[in-house]
């Protein structure tokens, strides 16, 4: 399993950036509770699952899998850490579809999801599309959508954090409130 994962709008965010900007450095302004939430993406699925930077910061930040993991990022990183940079001459652009299409023609074809604020991707690829919102990044709501693509769609998702699950998670009412049937 890949997660194909953008910064900008996901991690990085306006809303990160309220509390990170007295340091004013990037290693202040990633959500760190974003950071938690794609630590449980890794965590969940049965197969190992491996993180591939999508974003543009894979090509100013080569120190990028370090800096995460300073900043509490669990997950493992691929081998091939970061999308190829492939040239859409059609659209005279790069597409991040294309982007994903060459690291699987590099890598070898696996499951996958995508978290990204953009929409540059093809038919097929958007199936397996998180679309996070600029501002305010990955959301709950988001995480969920993750959780369920990344275990087939198991609704009790949480059931396969094992010894990962967050301490009080258990409890009727909160597997209620997760998988949104009641909320209180
Ligand atoms: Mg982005």
């Amino acid at each position: 399993m890949i997660i194909f994962l953008d910064i900008d709008g996901v991690l990085c965010t306006r809303r990160s950036h309220l509390a990170g900007m007295q340091q004013g450095g990037m290693m202040e302004s990633l959500d760190p509770i974003g950071i938690e939430m794609i630590n449980y993406m890794c965590a969940v699925s049965k197969t190992p699952t491996y993180i591939v930077i999508s974003s543009t910061w894979r090509i100013l930040h080569p120190d990028l899998p370090m800096i995460f993991r300073m900043l509490g990022l669990r997950g493992a990183f691929h081998p091939k850490w970061k999308t190829p940079d492939a040239f859409n001459k059609d659209a005279n652009r790069t597409l991040r579809g294309d982007d994903l299409n060459q690291w699987f023609d590099e890598n070898g074809k696996d499951d996958y999801i995508i978290l990204d604020d953009d929409e540059d991707f093809y038919d097929d690829q958007k199936e397996r599309l998180i679309v996070t919102d600029f501002d305010n990044g990955i959301s709950f709501e988001n995480f969920k959508q993750a959780m369920l693509l990344l275990t087939d769609g198991n609704e009790q998702w949480w059931k396969l954090l094992g010894d990962n699950l967050p301490t009080g998670w258990l409890s009727a009412n909160k597997q209620k409130t997760l998988t949104g049937e009641e909320h209180g």
